[in-house]
């Protein structure tokens, strides 16, 4: 009998989503490049499924049927090349690679439109859910040739995680949009990260609130309209006490947030294609922040000057807190779904956003409910520009408002950083505006540069000659 699927690499990752495979019925070929872990997983899991181990690549292969499906879940970058080049020769066209790790998008174009010159098929999957959720049901972002999903897509569907009953899967575009849309999906991330925190900062710091005390507030919040997985697991976070001290976790543990790169590669994404990720971004420079030891201790070092944090608030802060955080969400969510628009628009890629918020409903991390009424905006108006003019986020933004603007002041004027949802009500404010000052930036433009103007009332091109006594206008 032939495995119906292969993975090579078999870390963590890799092998749980070997052992779903198998928990689903299917067999499975397994490689990995140093055999001891191809070997661990057979005999402490063999007993889930039927699995067929191989030493070599050509083995490996030659255990699949046809066409072949190989999922690649080894460390990004480099060693996925490595793979790839080693697994290539071996295949047959019509074959499938299918890089489930964490690569670039421009990685994934690159690897898809040099083994379609083979006749291979390259599919660039997004996973998200971490190793939990390879187990037992990712959500899964699979790029690539749209025919490939014919014969892959139903395997990777009875893997994934389900929300009544369907699967939190669905072809997302060619070459790179997978990988692209799993990008952006953890740049909402991070964002969705710093929000929370500065949450809890300001229920801490304004609110006085005891660690234990703010878990129970994001779990009643977890009741509501902000329910999701990283509410969930927040609350989980701020209950934990540390056994040797007694002390709240949060506490005893060191302030400086690490990144493995994905949110910082949404923003520089974002940056080449023009869009406004302000939420995003601030959550990467937040994270930048904290790890900046040198930069924080001269700072400690010259004792900045600033307020101490008033431990009072005009008005009912945990109500207040949880409209902030709702809009800023709102805020950042709008922003990465125009991004993956954006992209979409860019590489030809015809993504659906409202099937991407449907196979986030589950299996990844930011997962909520909340991304119902994103699949329900973009199903009413799947051209929609940005979610903050659908009905319900309309609705959302315009009641959280006066809360929202409380929070921001009351955070800048206790001196409690607050990028996030400061960011998120100057982004809101900025759409909002009948006139910005970017009329005064094209002055200056011009004035140094001679870099033109539209006016408000006439078409063309101006530049006014500035170095002259009369400034006279002239069509440029
Ligand atoms: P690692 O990223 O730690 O990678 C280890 C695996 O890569 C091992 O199987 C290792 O083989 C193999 N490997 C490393 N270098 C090479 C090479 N040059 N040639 C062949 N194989 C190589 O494993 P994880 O399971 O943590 O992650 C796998 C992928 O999944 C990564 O791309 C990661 O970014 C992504 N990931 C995704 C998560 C998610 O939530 N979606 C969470 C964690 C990771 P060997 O045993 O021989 O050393």
């Amino acid at each position: 009998e032939k495995a119906q699927i292969g993975v090579t690499g078999l870390a963590v990752m890799g092998r749980n989503l070997a052992r779903n495979f198998a928990r689903h019925g299917h067999t499975v070929a397994l490689h990995n490049r140093s055999y001891g872990r191809t070997k661990e997983l057979v005999e402490e899991f063999g007993h889930e499924g039927k699995f067929i181990p191989s030493e070599s690549a050509a083995d490996f292969v030659a255990s699949l049927e046809r066409p072949r499906r190989v999922v690649i879940m080894v460390k990004a970058g480099g060693p996925t090349d490595a793979v790839i080049d080693e697994f290539a020769p071996l295949l047959e066209p019509g074959d499938m690679l299918i890089d489930a790790g964490n690569a670039h998008y421009l990685d994934t174009r690159r690897r898809e439109a040099a083994l379609k010159a083979k006749g291979l098929h390259f599919v660039g999957a997004g996973v998200s859910g971490g190793e939990e959720g390879a187990l037992h049901g990712p959500s899964i972002m699979p790029g690539g040739p749209k025919e490939s999903y014919d014969a892959l897509g139903p395997l990777l569907e009875d893997i994934a995680a389900k929300v009544d009953g369907e699967p939190c899967c669905v072809h997302v575009g060619p070459d790179g949009a997978g990988h692209f849309v799993k990008m952006v999906h953890n740049g909402i991330e991070y964002a969705d990260m710093q929000l929370i925190a500065e949450a809890y900062d300001l229920l801490r710091q304004v609110g006085g609130h005891e660690p234990a005390e703010i878990a129970e507030i994001f779990q009643g919040w977890n009741e509501g309209r902000l329910g999701s997985y990283l509410i969930e697991i927040t609350a989980e976070v701020l209950k934990q006490v540390d056994a040797e001290t007694g002390k709240p976790f949060v506490d005893i543990v060191v302030d400086q947030a690490e990144q493995k790169g994905t949110g910082r590669w949404t923003v520089q994404a974002a940056l080449d294609l023009g869009v406004p990720v302000s939420g995003i971004a601030e959550s990467v420079f937040a994270r930048a922040l904290s790890g900046g030891a040198d930069v924080r201790k001269a700072a400690a070092d010259a004792a900045l000057p600033g307020p101490v944090p008033a431990k009072n608030y005009a008005g009912d802060l945990q109500a207040d807190v949880e409209q902030a955080l709702f809009a800023s969400k709102i805020v950042a969510y709008a922003q990465g779904f125009q991004q993956i628009q954006a992209a979409s628009k860019e590489y030809g890629w015809d993504i659906d956003p409202g099937a991407m918020a449907k196979i986030w409903r589950a299996g990844c991390i930011i997962r909520a409910k909340f991304l119902d009424f994103i699949k329900q905006a973009y199903d009413k108006r799947p051209e929609l520009a940005t979610l903050l003019v659908d009905d319900y986020f309309l609705d959302a933004v315009s009641g959280a408002q006066d809360a929202w603007r409380r929070v921001a002041a009351a955070a800048a004027q206790q001196g409690i950083p607050a990028p996030g949802f400061a960011s998120a009500l100057a982004y809101y404010d900025g759409l909002r505006a009948k006139r910005l000052p970017a009329a005064l930036i094209q002055g200056q433009r011009d004035f140094f540069g001679a870099h033109t103007y539209h006016r408000v009332d006439k078409d063309g091109s101006f530049h006014t000659l500035w170095a002259t006594d009369d400034r006279k206008e002239v069509d440029a």
